[in-house]
């Protein structure tokens, strides 16, 4: 059996050009537009490499397997881990305990939960309310109409701050299509900047549609395959 090696520190490499490409091309400044590493599937060993070619920030999709590569790495103490991936209630302890952030909000209940299970001694958990931006069934996140009402809830947690909008906009090759659901995720973060300035964080763009995401006002790219190439397993 031949043991492949990823190409990662190279496939940083193209990303993060093609995110400056993309900056000066929409005029955006480059430090503005966060790269997420999406590690989820990955080995331990592929985010070590990441890491040693300067990244920091890693998101996972699954509460056990990002817990356990949490505990494996807590000497890299200054990895910033980000949950991305379904949250059900029972394991949001977890995520309260281990992650930096998470950017799946979509109901209050598990924000105070959230709230109530992050330690007094830690820093306010971060979040992102994740938007339906199409409107898709079965889909995860609230409706864009929703948006408003569930940010005035979470701005009562004390140990929660949350710091913008996530999407995951329909899966199509059509550009228009993807044009559009990206401008209405920057019309409503710009709306809701409006009654919360402090937002700093539109988490859009995944590794086939990150340029038009940033052409689109996306403060956070979120790249899995682009980094660490394809994954085996199947993937929420
Ligand atoms: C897997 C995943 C990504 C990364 O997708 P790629 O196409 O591999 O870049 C980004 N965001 C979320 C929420 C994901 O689940």
């Amino acid at each position: 059996m031949t043991v492949k090696t990823a190409p990662i520190a190279e496939n940083l490499k193209q990303v993060r050009a093609s995110i400056l490409a993309a900056a000066k091309q929409y005029s955006r400044d480059a430090n503005d537009i966060h790269l997420l590493a999406v590690s989820k599937t990955k080995p331990v060993s592929d985010i070590l490499q990441a890491y040693e070619n300067g990244h920091r920030e890693f998101g996972e999709n699954y509460v056990q397997e990002g817990v356990e590569k949490i505990q494996q790495l807590h000497q890299y103490s200054d990895i910033v881990w980000h949950y991305i991936g379904p949250l059900q209630s029972n394991k949001s302890k977890f995520v309260a305990e281990y992650f930096d952030w998470i950017q799946s909000i979509d109901r209050f209940k598990i924000a105070k939960r959230l709230d109530e299970q992050r330690g007094a001694y830690q820093k306010p958990l971060n979040i992102c309310i994740q938007v339906n931006i199409d409107n898709e069934a079965n889909k995860a996140g609230v409706l864009a109409s929703e948006v408003f009402t569930l940010l005035n809830q979470i701005s009562e947690l004390k140990k929660i701050r949350c710091r913008g909008l996530m999407a995951i906009p329909k899966a199509t090759s059509d550009e228009a299509e993807q044009r559009n659901s990206f401008e209405k995720m920057q019309r409503l973060f710009i709306d809701c900047q409006k009654s919360f300035p402090e937002f700093d964080t539109l988490s859009m763009g995944m590794s086939n549609d990150m340029n038009l995401a940033i052409e689109y006002g996306s403060t956070m790219v979120r790249v899995g395959t682009g980094i660490f190439g394809a994954r085996d397993k199947p993937t929420a």
